[in-house]
Parts: C-alpha cells; sequence; structure tokens
C-alpha cells in the first residue's frame, strides 16, 4: 500500500498490521483472565556450584499454563504483558509467589538462594525497595536468598534513578544480577556504575563453548573481569559436562543450564534437588 507519502502523513494501516494488532488485544484479554485464573506458575531451575556441584539457588522462571495449549514459555506472552497494565500485576504475582517459595525452603532447611527476573515497569514506579520490604518482613525471608535480577534494558530504559533503587536494595543485602551479560551496548560501563553482586553470562556464550573458540575467550575474559571487580559470575546455558568442566577450569563460580536441570515446577525441584542433600546426581 506504498502510496508516495509527504514525511508527515501516517502511514496507512495495512491488513497485516490490523490483523497483528487484533491478535495483541486477544492475547492480552487471555492473559488477563490467566492472571485472575491463576493460570501462572513459577518453574524453578537449578543453579549449581561448579566447584562442589552443590545446588546452591534457583531461578524463578514464570509458566502460563495454558487449558488448551499446555505450558506456554515466557517468550510467547511476556513481550505483551511488559508493555500493557499487565506488567505491574504480573510482577507483583512473580515477587510475591518466589518470596513465599523462598520462605518455604528455607523454613524446610533448605537456605536455596532464589532468583527473580525484574521487568521494566518495577524501576519505573520507585516502589520496588517498599515492595521488596514488605515481602521481606511478611515472609521472614532471609535478604541474601532473593537475586534480583536485571537487564541493561531494564536499568537503561528510564528516567528515574536506577543506581539509587540498587544501592538501596544492596544495603539491605539482596543481590543483585546482572542478567545476559554480554548481549547488550554498554555492559563494561554498567558494570562500573551499578552496584551488583553476579555477573550471569549469556547461555549465547556458553552454549558452543569449545577451547580455542572466540565464545570461550570472551568468557574467559568476562569471568576475569568480574572477579577483579569483586563480583561472582554464574554461567547460563551449560549443556554438557565438557562446558561445566571447562567453566569450572575458568574459574567460573556458578552456573545452570539443561545439563544440571531444565526449569521445573517446585514440587519437581524439591523431590529432585532438595530430598536427599543438595548433592547433584551427575
Ligand atoms: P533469562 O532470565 O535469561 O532466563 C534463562 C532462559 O534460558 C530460560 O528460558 C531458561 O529456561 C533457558 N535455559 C536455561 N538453561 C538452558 C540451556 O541449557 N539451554 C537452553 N537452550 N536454554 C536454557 P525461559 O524460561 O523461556 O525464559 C526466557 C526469558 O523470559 C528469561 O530469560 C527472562 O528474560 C524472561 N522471564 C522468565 N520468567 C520471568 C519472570 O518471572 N519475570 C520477568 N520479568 N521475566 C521473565
Ligand atoms: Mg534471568
Ligand atoms: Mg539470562
Ligand atoms: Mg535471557
Amino acid at each position: 500500500a506504498a502510496r508516495a507519502a509527504s514525511k508527515t502523513e501516517p502511514v496507512p494501516f495495512t491488513l497485516p498490521m490490523r490483523q497483528a494488532i487484533e491478535v495483541r488485544e486477544a492475547l492480552e484479554i487471555e492473559l488477563r483472565q490467566a492472571l485472575r485464573r491463576g493460570e501462572f506458575e513459577l518453574f524453578y531451575q537449578p543453579q549449581i556450584d561448579l566447584r562442589s556441584a552443590r545446588v546452591i539457588g534457583a531461578e524463578a522462571l514464570i509458566r502460563w499454563r495454558h487449558p488448551e495449549r499446555g505450558y506456554v514459555s515466557p517468550g510467547e506472552f511476556m513481550p505483551v504483558v511488559n508493555t500493557t497494565s499487565l506488567a505491574e500485576e504480573v510482577s507483583a504475582w512473580v515477587m510475591e509467589t518466589a518470596f513465599l517459595q523462598t520462605a518455604k525452603w528455607f523454613r524446610a532447611g533448605h537456605p536455596i538462594r532464589v532468583g527473580i527476573n525484574l521487568s521494566q515497569c518495577q524501576f519505573g514506579t520507585g516502589d520496588l525497595v517498599s515492595q521488596v520490604d514488605r515481602l521481606l518482613a511478611r515472609h521472614e525471608v532471609p535478604p541474601h536468598l532473593i537475586e534480583l535480577e536485571v537487564t541493561e534494558d531494564i536499568i537503561l530504559d528510564n528516567a528515574n534513578n536506577p543506581t539509587l533503587t540498587l544501592s538501596e536494595l544492596r544495603s539491605r543485602s539482596i543481590k543483585l544480577a546482572f542478567d545476559d551479560f554480554g548481549t547488550g551496548y554498554g555492559s563494561l560501563t554498567y558494570l562500573k556504575k551499578f552496584p551488583l553482586d553476579t555477573i550471569k553470562i549469556d547461555q549465547t556464550f556458553v552454549r558452543n563453548l569449545s577451547p580455542g573458540s572466540d565464545d570461550a575467550a570472551i568468557v574467559r575474559t568476562t569471568i576475569d573481569l568480574g572477579h577483579a571487580l569483586g563480583l561472582s559470575v554464574i554461567a547460563e546455558g551449560i549443556e554438557d559436562e565438557a562446558a561445566w568442566h571447562f567453566l569450572r577450569d575458568l574459574g567460573c563460580d556458578e552456573g545452570q543450564g539443561y545439563f544440571f536441570g531444565r526449569p521445573i515446577p517446585s514440587e519437581t525441584f524439591e523431590a529432585t534437588f532438595l530430598a536427599s542433600g543438595t548433592e547433584h546426581a551427575a
């Protein structure tokens, strides 16, 4: 429908565009319903101390248990959630559910650190710190068992002062992780600027690790950089034993990936990783 248009004239709606918008609106309605009906769940993926092979943490990852489609992964619906008014509600649900689980495991004698992925909306409003304070008090969770994961775009794209928010969280002993490290544009700058505890090396660098490869060079340098800055380093996307041993020998502190375990429901996580000690049975 490309008519020679003047620069100020809006681009006319084409049929595919209209359809895309309708699909999106339908999805938004379905997601709102899903939240009301309790169709969201948090799965947990084990995070392993690479030297001892012990499970020391779990990343909470949202799933939508769709009545017909089964489990839907966040890549399919979080982009819609995050650009609608649903974002605040879903984020609040994720925080509440993850704190509750952390408290439950802690009381049962399993001090597992739980990683929570933050959404951009939680930085915009400025009440993330008070939300965390409320949750810590209500669930009586030791703050060092909560790790908030932030990506570069989350801290970047907002007018508020993210450094202040992060500092306040950190002064409460909440752990802060830089998620998907290496995939953004300014990672090094942000490492220097933001108060963090952990770097999570993105899985794109880890999945095809082989000695001598470019990815190996990037990973080695990132581990050394993290350690030089006093941070701990966790690698995502460890899919085989060779990657585990390779990363461990480079001094990488922790790891997660399909080799150690996929994200699973909390009950499965308990049965698999918390029932008889926390040793990984590889
Ligand atoms: P992320 O935080 O970087 O999470 C890691 C993703 O990598 C997860 O996908 C996980 O299932 C996957 N993964 C883990 N190990 C392996 C592996 O060995 N191989 C491969 N190929 N993949 C692996 P998932 O669960 O689909 O989540 C995707 C993204 O959705 C997350 O990326 C995060 O950005 C977002 N997300 C998930 N849950 C939440 C949530 O509760 N809140 C927010 N705001 N975002 C979430
Ligand atoms: Mg994450
Ligand atoms: Mg990640
Ligand atoms: Mg990611």
